[in-house]
């Protein structure tokens, strides 16, 4: 059963890692997608021509998720490509930029917040008005454990994930009688290319404490994605969902 046929999605930074699980996961249910990149134009169009191998519309756009107006141009030429609707929001898009609080600089201090937490105010801004039109509409912003726990190093990090919670569980209180749910993903330890600039070490320690004993996929939490996405959860908003493999019980 496809679970998103009919559907469209605007999903942020997929050219790799988890934004492309999602993609993924997205098109082989059925789904019409725009999603974002920044950089990687490559890769962002080789996704793009294997996105449409699963039969549905995909579409490549470049924008800084961080920028208001672009987010805002984003979502009107994401309408123009999607026939007018906009089902499913994923903000997926983020950065890390970690140090100790006393070696953390305000530059990168604010980078991470912007690229990590106001992304999801422009993008939710920009969806809002088509979604209050359709009366229908599932915004699933990938926050992380570490918002919901802390962590040393990541003072920065920490704040724009704990802060997407915030904002989430206050669009859900907000656009609830509407029909448009908010929910949040708090991934655990994924293994992608934001993870492999880790210490070898410090990744199977992490390993070794997490209770399924292995670190995440992109993919396990592409499946939480799809049902958040999907009318398997439409009783379902304001909540967290860690994918975590148990790293927080
Ligand atoms: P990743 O492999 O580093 O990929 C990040 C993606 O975001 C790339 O597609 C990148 O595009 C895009 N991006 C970066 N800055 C952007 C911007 N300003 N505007 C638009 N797109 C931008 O990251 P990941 O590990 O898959 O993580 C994805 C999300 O999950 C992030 O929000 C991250 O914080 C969260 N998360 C990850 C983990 C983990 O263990 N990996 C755990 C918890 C939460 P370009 O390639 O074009 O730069």
């Amino acid at each position: 059963m496809k679970l998103l046929s009919g559907k469209t999605a605007v999903i942020t930074g997929a050219t790799r890692g988890i934004g492309k699980g999602i993609a993924e996961k997205f098109a082989e249910n059925g789904a019409n997608i725009v999603f974002t990149y920044l950089s990687s134009e490559e890769k962002a169009k080789a996704l793009e021509d294997h996105l449409k191998s699963y039969g549905v519309e995909a579409f490549a756009i470049r924008s800084d998720a961080s920028d208001f107006e672009q987010a805002q141009e984003l979502i009107k030429v994401a309408l123009d490509k999607l026939n007018g609707r906009i089902d499913v929001l994923v903000n997926n898009a983020g950065i890390t930029k970690d140090n100790l609080l006393m070696r953390m600089s305000e530059e990168d201090y604010d980078r991470v917040m912007e690229v990590n937490l106001k992304s999801i105010f422009n993008m939710t801004k920009a969806v809002q008005r088509t979604m209050l039109k359709q009366r229908q509409g599932s915004i699933v912003n990938i926050s992380s454990v570490v918002g919901v726990k802390g962590n040393a190093g990541q003072a920065n990090y920490a704040a724009s994930k704990a802060g997407a919670i915030g904002f989430s569980k206050s669009i859900a209180l907000e656009l609830g009688s509407r029909n448009i749910r908010c929910n949040v993903i708090a991934p655990g330890f994924i293994e992608t290319e934001m993870t492999e600039k880790l210490n070898a070490d410090v990744v199977s320690q992490w390993r070794e404490s997490i209770p399924l004993k292995r670190g995440g996929t992109p993919e396990d939490v592409a499946n939480v994605t799809l049902f958040l996405a999907s009318d398997l959860s439409t009783y379902v908003t304001g909540q967290v969902v860690n994918v975590c493999g148990g790293m927080l019980t």
